[in-house]
């Protein structure tokens, strides 16, 4: 388990039974709040804060002190602030998108369990594409591709929320619903969202 023994994000240490971010931190945070549901056809996409090329500094730093955070606490705050706001599906599975390394959507999922009650499967594998590298561009030869790891948990749920840090093309969670079977009640849950100015 990676422990952020510091505040994430102004790297204060972390005071045993405290909050993390710290609360200093968490109120700018919050302060940046801006919960948004967009509709997509298939699914809606809840998130906290909108991801935008202009966007303050503090929400990059708190994307990157994030990653490979697998357990509840380093997003026990954030996931309170999403329940807060969107009433999580009853009967609903939260279903992490996986990453080839310590997978952070986990992290999440566990913490928007820890709220909402809901269990967590982890339905999706992760996979690198293995097609010819020579012409492929840097990024596209780490895109990944995701395998179905659990067939069955989905008929004992209604609903299936899908869960990951930050949704930017919409590509990978797009991936992650097709894999799962393209469930008929699905939600996107995640921190952060990419929108077009002024939405
Ligand atoms: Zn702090």
């Amino acid at each position: 388990m990676l422990f952020p023994m510091v505040c994430l994000i102004c790297k204060t240490p972390w005071p045993r039974g405290g909050r993390i971010p710290c609360d200093y931190c968490l109120s700018g945070l919050l302060a940046l709040r801006e919960p948004y549901t967009r509709v997509e056809s298939a699914y809606s996409i809840h998130s906290l804060f909108a991801w935008r090329r202009e966007s303050p500094p503090g929400l990059a730093w708190l994307v990157r002190s994030l990653k490979r955070q697998t357990e509840i606490l380093p997003w026990r705050e954030l996931a309170a602030c999403l329940v807060e706001n969107f009433a999580p599906p009853a009967n609903a599975v939260l279903v992490p998108i996986p990453s080839l390394g310590p997978n952070h959507a986990l992290g999440l999922a566990r913490a928007l369990g820890h709220w909402s009650g809901l269990p967590v499967a982890e339905a999706l594998a992760a996979s690198v594409k293995t097609r010819s590298q020579k012409r492929r561009s840097r990024i596209d030869r780490q895109s990944i591709t995701f395998e179905r790891a659990d067939w069955a948990f989905c008929s004992k749920f209604r609903t299936v929320v899908i869960v990951d840090d930050i949704v930017t093309t919409g590509s990978t969670v797009r991936a992650g619903y097709h894999t799962l079977g393209r469930p008929e009640k699905c939600e996107v849950w995640c921190l952060l969202d990419r929108r077009p100015c002024g939405t």
